[in-house]
Order: C-alpha cells, then sequence, then structure tokens
C-alpha cells in the first residue's frame, strides 16, 4: 500500500501536532484510495467543491487537480494554518470553523472524509441543501443510511437521509488505510439528491412538521406508532389524553415505527398535523 503517512508525521512534527481523537482525526493515508474517492466522485473543471474535515489535505491536494475550486472547512486551527501554508493555491479557499455551526459557502458538490462525530448532522446539512456529494464515511454508518424499513439499521438517520438522496455504497475502505487506524473499516458512498418533487408527491405540506414527527417517532421505534406518539407526546406539546385520542385516530397507529416507509410517515405526519393547533 502506497501511503502519505511519512508525509503525515512530517507535518505533525514540523508543526509540533497532537491529533485530537475528540475530532475524529484519522487522516486518510492510503493514496489508491483517496485517488479512487476523486474518480469516484467525476469532478467537472467548472465546479467548486466543498471538503469538510480536511486534516493535512491529502485529499484536497488531489480535488484540486481537477475542480474550479474547493472551499475546505478545518475546525483545528493548527491543521488550517497547515493547509495555507503547504498547499498554497489561488483554487483553494480554507475556513477554520466548525462546519456545523456555520452556513456552508456557494459549492456544486461535497467531496470528503467527513469526521465521524458528526456524520449525521453533515448529512443533514448537505440533505437540505439537497446538494450531491462523494464522503467517507463509517461503513456501519453507510449501511444504515441505505437500510430499508423493517432491517435492524433502519432508524432516524436512514428515513431523514432517505428523504434526501439516493444512496449507495461505491467501496469498502479498510480502516488500515487511515493513520491512525480507526478501530472499524469505512466506505465511500456517493448521495444523489432527490427530485424536490418528492415532497409534493408523499404529500408533506409542512416540512419541518414531517421531519418532527420522524424525530419523535424514532425515539422509539420499536414501538408502535400509537405508543410512540404518547411517550413523545411533549415533542409536539400535547397532554396525555390529547396525544392518546390522537393516537387512536392514526390509521397505521399498530405499526411498528420501525417498518414505515417515507410515504406511511408522510401519512402519519398527515394525520397527526390535522390536531396540530
Ligand atoms: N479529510 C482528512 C482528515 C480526516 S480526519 C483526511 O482524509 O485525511 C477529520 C477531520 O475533520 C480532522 O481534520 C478534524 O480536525 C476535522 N473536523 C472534525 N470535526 C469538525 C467540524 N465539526 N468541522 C470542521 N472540521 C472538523
Amino acid at each position: 500500500m502506497e501511503t502519505e503517512t511519512k508525509d503525515l508525521k512530517y507535518f505533525l512534527e514540523k508543526y509540533g501536532i497532537k491529533l485530537k481523537k475528540r475530532l475524529g482525526q484519522n487522516f486518510l493515508v492510503d493514496k489508491n484510495i483517496i485517488q479512487k474517492e476523486v474518480a469516484l466522485a467525476q469532478i467537472k473543471p467548472d465546479e467548486t467543491l466543498l471538503e469538510i474535515g480536511p486534516g493535512v489535505g491529502f485529499l484536497t491536494r488531489e480535488l484540486l487537480k481537477y475542480a474550479k475550486k474547493v472551499v475546505a472547512i478545518e475546525m483545528d486551527k493548527n491543521l488550517a494554518e497547515i493547509l495555507e501554508k503547504e498547499l498554497p493555491d489561488k483554487k483553494l479557499e480554507v475556513i477554520c470553523a466548525d462546519a456545523l455551526q456555520i452556513d456552508f459557502p456557494e459549492f456544486d458538490k461535497c467531496v470528503s472524509n467527513i469526521p465521524y462525530e458528526v456524520s449525521s448532522k453533515i448529512i443533514l446539512k448537505l440533505g437540505k441543501l439537497r446538494k450531491p456529494a462523494v464522503l467517507i464515511m463509517q461503513k456501519e454508518f453507510a449501511e444504515r443510511l441505505a437500510a430499508k424499513p423493517g432491517e435492524r439499521e433502519y432508524s432516524k438517520i436512514s428515513v431523514m437521509s432517505q428523504y434526501y438522496f439516493d444512496s449507495g455504497i461505491l467501496h469498502i475502505v479498510s480502516k488500515k488505510s487511515f493513520f491512525p487506524a480507526p478501530k472499524v473499516d469505512s466506505a465511500i458512498v456517493r448521495l444523489t439528491p432527490k427530485h424536490a418533487d418528492l415532497k409534493k408527491s408523499l404529500g408533506i405540506s409542512d416540512e419541518e412538521f414531517f421531519l418532527k414527527i420522524i424525530h419523535a417517532l424514532f425515539q422509539h421505534k420499536n414501538m408502535t406508532v400509537r405508543n410512540a406518539l404518547i411517550h413523545s407526546r411533549n415533542e409536539f406539546g400535547f397532554e396525555k389524553d390529547t396525544a392518546k385520542k390522537i393516537a387512536e385516530n392514526i390509521s397505521l397507529k399498530d405499526a411498528k415505527v420501525r417498518t414505515l416507509d417515507l410515504a406511511m410517515l408522510a401519512k402519519v405526519a398527515k394525520e397527526i398535523k390535522k390536531h396540530e393547533v
């Protein structure tokens, strides 16, 4: 395996940097995988790319070869400084910030090896913008994104991400491709935004409310819709008696939350919405 490990150690030593586990600092050092991700991203010369968590810039360097511009958001000040010093390129803009705290700048496609701790939140943020992405993420997390109703891995992030994206695992990445090696393997995943018409065809009139229902119900995904709604009533500010009454009138009340697909959830949301004042 041809790696960037030597370069990484050189940078860390030169700038006196200690890795922060808290920020998910496992760097992708396998040159083969870096190139594979870039190839799978099918970057066009007129595209502006967003990279979240560039680290010391091994992927960034490759992205710059193909894109019009790369905007990289890195939270760790020391790493952001390395990027600016070691990758002087007019096409690169480094933003030193927490990617969850800022509005993303204009971009066409997100290509990143994302920090694992914040994967869910990043996916949802990208989803709201309906932008395509090719990302490396933990394999188990990638499987959750694609899980179908009733499957063990089917969870809130499955539904939410399936509302925004079609997702597919393109390639499994061994944990050995990272330094330091994490405990689990990863995957290269493509996220393709779904058509904005989906909202209309599902009959969703209030998107915020629909997402709130998913959030509330999936806190109790092994319960029936009826019981989950009663347990999560505080999310909607319903009194227990009101929640019970509403729950009784939902046509899918006896279905287990974990078996509901998007269309069923939209139906439940619509029926609950009728009672929201
Ligand atoms: N993409 C690089 C580094 C991956 S490690 C590589 O493949 O080698 C994850 C990176 O994300 C680290 O550099 C870490 O500092 C950064 N990071 C973690 N949380 C972040 C956040 N909320 N916003 C921006 N960057 C973050």
